[in-house]
């Protein structure tokens, strides 16, 4: 209850009953107003019953005026009623003032009423109290109002009080005010110990400015956003706090203070840090990484690069920010890649790693290895494509080449041995489905051990190079060529109907190997001798070449530069040959060499003038061997070197004992024993050694290309020649550059193939070129002998044609001493 001090106007200014109280017009306006107006007015007399009450009690309260004139009528419940009496009681004993009090009335039709009285006492004359007024008002939807209000307020402190969050008050000056309990449980400071000091205080100094709160400021202050400080505890130290602040306005709408709350964030911003720590410590590595480091979004667009992706590719950064993940892929890899990424998006795989091309900047192909991981995103799904790319291409390269090595022929670039195996099987196979023959060619190059010797392994190389361009240039497009090792070389040719298929190619790469070659400025026609097998259907890849190889001895051995068929008889003389390098060794050993001498007889005197010497293998088991039977491979193998020095010895042997022999004894010399670098000496020395007249002895050099171009042959026999030695050229006239070689070289005579004296008869061509030949070799004053003379018809021909010497089985056999008549 509370009292305001009179004299005061209605609600506390005292009042003086009016002087014209009982006038009737007057009356009557007061009456007016007091049935209208809400409050209810009741006058109470002296002795405290009612004396009037206002019309208006009929309509707020229920109770007729009437009924309560004369009694004690206070409106209030029983409770209250000593409150209201007091306050009458008070305003009826000369109190002075106005008595205000709140009371809980009791409405006719029971319903409770809050309702504010407020008493007054009215004086009369002398000053006393004549009779009091009591004005009631009902109140019920206001006090209604403020009781939810306050009830709001119990409930906002109570939430303050209980939540985690930390909730000060301040004043402008950033005073604490008041603090909710849970500043225990978060900083460790008993809130009661706060009130009154500064908050700003328990904020780390280096955060006050992020809070922006200061004195001054606080009018201006707004912090619309969360801030995150730190604030100091009671155990020391700070924690991390997120700051949010409303000004609290005050009745005149300026800011009394402020209310901040306060949320721990301490876990948070340390898994920030963490995470911030973290990705420092990702790009850190990514950017020292050797090996390039992409990240890129699910669509694939590149976020991060590093720097070693960078100079992979030669591209910088921002390039690689405005593309995506195909643009640096190489096209043909595109596909599968995407399919990849895919995969790795939806879960399928958990990795992938790949070896794939990439393109530089220059458009050269990068080769890399690619390993990638799809790392999720915060809702699970992929947040981010993490790849690794390692550059493997000199690895690749080096893989490849190593490769490209196992499968070619470094020198060539043909197909190397085992490749060229390899084919054949496929095709052997599919031969069961096509029905057709595979043929296989044996190629070897004919007296390619000279040109090595003679002009050094380069020379010989570079000649393998030509000859394998020319052999593969001659090709038609399904044939397969490669380097079988050494001068060797096979040729499949698949799809054969007919074995004349496989001649066709046979004749095709003879014409293209035998053309004019120049290495190291010696020009010469190189010849090949080709062996040739045609499958059945019983062939193996092994059988074929066996079989090709048979037949390519058989083609060396009828003279080279020719292909051999092969035919089941090869196969067993192959089968012998197996054996007869080692036998040959043994022989020289043994020296089971002896020499056979066959006369060259003068066809104008028909008498002898000398001989030729032509070895023979007294072989202990298979007798006297021809030298077709072992001399190919004693020339392949070198061992002719030591076979022609056995025989030169033993012809010497001869020519020593039998000073009556007439004319020279001509010795067979291949070209590979005169490439031999000791063979010149070896030479020299035997004649010595037997002090035998160089006069006596003849040299006869196959007429082979090779031979007539190296240096070494030239100086070699011109130093012979110049010592006495003849110098013959045999079997003219079947080889290619016949014509170049009696230029080179000091030549004294000219032997006549066999070939055009058996032909003198039937072929015309053979008898025009024997007689073309005569006359060449009578124009450069050579000794011409015809071989290979069995029948007189031939003799007769090849004397007309001016042939001045002969041999032949119609003089005289080869035979094991020097025959001293003609048959
Ligand atoms: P070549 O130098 O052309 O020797 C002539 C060959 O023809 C000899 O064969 C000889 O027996 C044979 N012949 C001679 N007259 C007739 C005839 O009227 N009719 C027939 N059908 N054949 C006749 P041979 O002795 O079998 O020698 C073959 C080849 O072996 C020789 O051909 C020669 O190139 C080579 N040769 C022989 N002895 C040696 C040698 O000591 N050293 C070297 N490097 N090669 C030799
Ligand atoms: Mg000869
Ligand atoms: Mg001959």
């Amino acid at each position: 209850m509370a009292t305001v001090r009179g004299p005061r106007s209605e609600d506390g200014a005292p009042m003086r009953a009016p002087a014209d109280a009982h006038d009737p017009a007057t009356e009557a306006a007061v009456s007016d107003i007091l049935d209208n107006v809400v409050d209810v007015v009741i006058r109470y007399g002296r002795d405290g019953a009612v004396v009037w009450a206002s019309p208006s009690l009929q309509r707020v309260f229920g109770y007729d005026p009437a009924d309560v004139v004369g009694t004690p009528f206070r409106l209030s419940l029983p409770h209250t009623r000593a409150d209201v009496e007091d306050s009458v009681r008070a305003a009826l004993t000369d109190h002075p003032d106005v008595v205000r009090s709140r009371i809980r009335a009791v409405r006719a039709d029971g319903a409770g009423r809050w309702v504010d009285v407020l008493t007054r006492p009215v004086w009369d004359d002398a000053g006393k109290v004549d009779f009091s007024v009591a004005v009631f008002r009902d109140v019920t939807e206001q006090v209604r109002t403020e009781q939810a209000l306050a009830a709001s307020e119990q409930r906002y402190r109570l939430l303050a009080e209980n939540a985690s969050d930390v909730v000060i008050e301040v004043n402008v000056d950033g005073e604490v005010m008041w603090m909710s309990p849970s500043v225990r449980d978060v900083l460790g400071w008993e809130p009661c110990d706060l009130v009154g000091s500064s908050a700003w205080d328990l904020v780390h100094p280096d955060d006050v400015s992020v809070l922006g709160a200061g004195r001054d400021e606080f009018h201006a202050w707004a912090l619309p956003n969360a801030a995150t400080v730190r604030w100091a505890r009671a155990s020391g130290g700070h924690r991390w706090m997120s700051v949010r602040a409303r000004q609290v306005p005050g009745d005149s709408g300026i800011a009394t203070g402020a209310v901040l709350g306060l949320r721990d964030v301490e876990d948070e911003v340390q898994a920030r840090q963490e995470l911030a720590a973290a990705e420092a410590l990702f790009d850190s590595v990514m950017q020292s990484s050797t090996v390039g480091v992409v990240t890129a979004t699910p669509d694939g667009r590149f976020r991060t690069v590093n720097e070693a992706m960078c100079r992979m590719l030669g591209r910088d950064d921002a390039w690689f920010l405005a593309h995506k993940l195909p643009d640096v892929v190489h096209p043909d890899d595109v596909h599968s890649v995407l399919g990849e990424r895919t995969k790795l998006l939806d879960g399928s795989v958990a990795e992938s790693a790949r070896v794939m091309r990439l393109v530089h900047a220059d458009g050269s192909t990068v080769w890399v290895r690619r390993s990638g991981v799809a790392v999720p995103g915060r809702t699970g799904l992929p947040g981010l494509l993490l790849l690794q790319v390692e550059n493997v291409t000199p690895a690749h390269e080096a893989q490849q080449e190593l490769a490209y090595r196992a499968f070619h022929d470094p020198l060539t670039g043909l197909a190397n041995r085992a490749w060229i195996v390899e084919m054949l099987n496929a095709d052997l196979r599919a031969t069961s489905r096509t029905q057709e023959d595979v043929g296989v060619l044996f190629i070897d190059l004919d007296n390619f051990k000279v040109v090595n010797d003679s002009l050094g392994h380069s020379a010989g190389d570079e000649v393998l190079a030509a000859i394998a361009h020319r052999i593969s240039t001659s090709l038609r497009s399904q044939d397969r060529v490669g380097r079988f090792g050494g001068d060797e070389f096979v040729v499949v040719v698949p799809d054969v109907n007919d074995p004349l298929d496989v001649e066709i190619v046979a004749e095709r790469i003879s014409a293209a190997v035998a053309q004019e070659l120049i290495v190291e400025q010696h020009r010469f026609v190189p010849t090949v001798s080709i062996g040739i097998a045609v499958s059945t259907a019983e062939s193996t890849s092994a059988s074929l070449l066996r079989d090709t190889d048979s037949a390519l001895f058989r083609a060396k051995s009828a003279g080279r530069a020719r292909w051999q068929f092969f035919d089941e008889l090869m196969h067993a003389q192959a089968v012998a040959r197996v054996t007869i390098e080692a036998e040959l060794r043994r022989a020289i050993d043994e020296h089971e060499f002896v020499v056979y001498y066959q006369p060259i007889v003068s066809l104008a005197q028909m008498r002898i003038v000398g001989y030729e010497a032509l070895v023979r293998w007294k072989h202990p088991v298979r007798g006297i061997l021809p030298p077709a039977e072992f001399l190919p491979v004693a020339e392949e193998s070198g061992l002719i070197v030591d076979i022609g020095h056995q025989v030169l010895d033993q012809v010497c042997t001869l020519l020593r004992s039998r000073p009556d022999l007439p004319g020279a004894v001509s010795v067979n010399t291949s070209p590979v024993q005169i490439a031999h670098p000791g063979w010149r000496p070896a030479f020299l020395a035997t004649l010595d050694a037997h002090e035998v007249d160089p006069h006596r002895i003849a040299v006869e050099v196959t007429e082979t290309a090779v031979l007539s171009v190296l240096d070494k042959t030239r100086e070699d026999l011109t130093h012979l020649r110049d010592l006495g030695v003849g110098i013959h050229v045999d079997d003219f006239g079947t080889g290619y550059s016949s014509i170049a070689l009696l230029r080179d070289l000091p030549v004294t005579g000219l032997k006549l193939d066999a070939s055009f004296t058996w032909n003198l008869t039937a072929d015309r061509t053979a008898r025009v070129l024997a007689s073309g030949l005569s006359g060449l070799a009578a124009g450069l004053g050579l000794m011409s002998i015809a071989e290979g003379i069995e029948t007189p018809e031939q003799a007769a021909i090849l004397v007309e044609q001016g042939w001045t010497h002969g041999q032949g089985y119609l003089f005289g056999r080869p035979g094991p001493e020097p025959a001293s008549e003609i048959l």
